[in-house]
């Protein structure tokens, strides 16, 4: 049986046509764990070579060693810039968050040094739940719309945890301004609440980035990192997922990846990966999606298992009445 291809999904007005399975890069920061220094090139060529033309970073992850990785397996790549689609991130660093004009204009000449890039696809302000959001709207996307004009970014996106930070802003910015809006953690088997406000983005037509299918490695048999935000008890209920999917020889991961990618109104799932055998295994598990469907019986078992904290999230930002 012939493998299909990984699926091509527009995203929004842009005109790009992303691949459903995303290459997140924050793991080649070690945000996840170490990474070696070969792992990231490798992770970036194998991505490339089965059909990912996405790939996702900010100057945040690992204090610029992700964006820095990142250019290197680009590099390494050797293939015409317009076959692979760049997004970074403005406005949060290591030392803090800066929205201000004068910092996201910088900002993007750094990337791009560390990126070894002429441009970036999609810029994207990050997490703007930590700032003031009338400061994005008045400051922060005009400066990037001036990015724009210059030739260093294509496209404009948002990012955050708390959706309602998306509605803010997209009622407040010409439309055609916000390109593209990242959420993440919510399209995944525990968490699914990003889907009532797709018909909303649908119409903006406004392209949708879902990232953290994985909740973070909380759906994942090694479980999440030391710093992860949920629960006690949202950690233990994936724990019980993940041990109960083992038992029944099944991988939590790939339910969760195929529960993420079943969405087409989602442009690309945005997964974040740090070795060839996790590219494989990610996009193995869209593959057979396209062949065989959902694995209705497990997903039901693992939802079952995960309904008392269906939907439960954690604070982010600065908390708004
Ligand atoms: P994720 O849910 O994608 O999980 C990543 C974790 O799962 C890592 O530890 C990774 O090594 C592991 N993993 C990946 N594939 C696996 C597999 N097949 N089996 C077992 N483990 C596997 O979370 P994430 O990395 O935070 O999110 C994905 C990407 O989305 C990020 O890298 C980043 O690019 C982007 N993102 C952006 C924002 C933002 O802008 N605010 C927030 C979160 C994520």
């Amino acid at each position: 049986m012939a493998v299909p291809k990984l699926e091509m999904r527009p995203l929004g007005n842009t005109g790009l046509k992303l691949s459903s399975v995303g290459f997140g890069a924050s793991p080649l920061g070690s945000v996840f764990g170490s990474v070696s220094e070969s792992d990231p090139v490798a992770s970036v060529l194998e991505a490339f070579h089965l059909g990912i033309n996405f790939f996702d970073t900010s100057p945040y992850y690992g204090a610029t060693l992700s964006e820095k990785m990142l250019g290197k397996g680009l590099k390494a790549l050797g293939v015409p810039r317009s076959e692979y689609i760049v997004s970074t991130k403005c406005g949060r660093y290591r030392e803090g968050f800066d929205f201000s004009a004068e910092r996201v204009t910088k900002s993007i000449d750094e990337s791009l040094e560390r990126l070894q890039l002429d441009y970036v696809d999609i810029f994207q302000c990050h997490d703007i739940e930590f700032g003031s959001l009338d400061q994005v709207v008045n400051e922060t996307i005009p400066a990037l719309q001036k990015l724009k004009e210059s030739g260093k970014i294509r496209f404009i996106g948002i990012t955050g945890l708390p959706l309602e930070i998306f509605t803010y802003v997209l009622d407040r910015v010409p439309p055609g301004t916000v390109d593209v809006i990242l959420s993440y953690c919510h399209y995944s088997i525990n968490d699914s609440t990003l889907e009532d406000l797709l018909p909303y983005l649908k119409t903006k037509g406004v392209g949708v980035i879902s990232a953290s299918p994985l909740a973070m490695g909380l759906l994942t048999e090694f479980g999440p990192p030391e710093w992860h935000p949920a629960s006690p008890e949202l950690k233990s209920a994936c724990q019980a997922a993940a041990v109960y999917c083992k038992e029944k020889g099944k991988n939590i991961s790939k339910l969760a990846m195929q529960y993420s990618l079943s969405n087409k109104d989602i442009s690309t799932v945005l997964v974040g990966m740090n070795s060839v055998k996790q590219v494989e295994e990610n996009v193995a598990a869209a593959t057979e999606l396209a062949l065989f469907g959902k694995d209705h019986e497990t997903l039901a078992e693992v939802e079952a298992i995960l309904k008392p904290v269906k939907n439960q999230t954690w604070p982010s930002g600065i908390q708004r009445s």
